[in-house]
């Protein structure tokens, strides 16, 4: 099933290229959410439950939208945080120790050492939201990843039950200011997550750490690999993070890039494209 986001803060079933509003079904009341709002997002909490009802929904034959009709918002709208991987392919590695000025004078080992960071949810953006640099003269690059999207709270989760805590995948680009600061930081301008088009539930992906993928920018192929090239694999990112923090349904965690970052600059066109997760394209403003 592909869920998605569209048309501020409605909730859509994607099905032969139409979106099936299902808002209603998930917030029969209205939007009238409770307050403290819950640690994590709430349409990929009720997910598991509603699956029967969505399908119902698009085998009745309601009312659609053309998929190209709709302003799509991020995969998942409200994630309690963006968890990303920094040095997860060797490839990468290698380029950004190459490079002074991605690596500002460190000299990066294994993902171990270096951990992972978080970006801020107010960096969150779907893929017909304009990529916004225009704030800053410093070198802006593309990171294309596979994203995970938590289903199923979790701390201490083990690698044999984390394929169990994913609800699902989408394609995500995890945009980075090149510098010295903290990784928190540099990531985290508004609109650095995207986070699109879609997010496909697991059953759909046979196994995340075998899907191809690649980043065009106007037309160039810039980034292409495998998810089987991963130094930790979907597996062992769960593991890894929720020995540090809980994983709450709706938390994303991008699981980093492969090598051939580059600067956009204003008016480029990405197209980001992943096995069996659709197309994410995007443009910088
Ligand atoms: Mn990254």
């Amino acid at each position: 099933m592909k869920i998605c986001t569209f048309d501020g803060g409605r909730v859509g079933v994607v099905h032969d290229e139409a979106v099936f509003d299902v808002t209603d079904i998930f917030f029969p009341d209205g939007l009238n959410v409770p307050w403290p709002y819950p640690r994590g997002d709430v349409v990929v909490e009720r997910l598991p439950q509603l699956r029967d009802r969505l399908a119902e929904r698009v085998e009745s034959g309601a009312e659609r939208k053309p998929l190209e009709a709709v302003k799509l918002g991020p995969s998942v709208a409200t994630p309690g945080k963006i968890i990303g991987a920094p040095i997860n392919y060797q490839p990468h590695i290698d380029e950004a120790n190459a490079d002074k000025e991605i690596n500002h004078g460190k000299t990066y080992t294994r993902i171990d050492d270096f951990g992972l960071f978080l970006k801020a949810n107010s960096s969150l953006a779907g893929c017909d939201t304009p990529i916004d640099i225009g704030f800053t003269d410093r070198r802006v690059d593309h990171e294309i990843e596979l994203c995970a999207v938590i289903g199923k709270q979790g701390r201490a989760i083990s690698y044999d039950d984390a394929l169990d805590h994913i609800a699902g995948y989408t394609i995500g680009l995890d945009m980075t200011v090149r510098g010295k600061e903290f990784p928190d930081f540099r990531k985290s301008p508004d609109t650095f997550a995207v986070l699109g088009p879609y997010l496909v539930t697991a059953d759909e992906i046979a196994d995340p750490n075998a899907l191809d993928f690649e980043l065009t920018v106007n037309g160039e192929v810039r980034q292409k690999s495998n998810t089987r090239d991963l130094v930790f694999n979907v597996q062992r990112l769960v593991e890894y993070a929720s020995h540090m923090y809980t994983l709450y349904p709706g938390d994303v965690i991008m699981t980093g890039t492969p090598a051939g970052v580059a600067p956009v600059k204003s008016g480029d066109r990405l197209v980001a494209t992943i096995e069996g997760l659709g197309t994410l394209a995007t443009a910088v403003k």
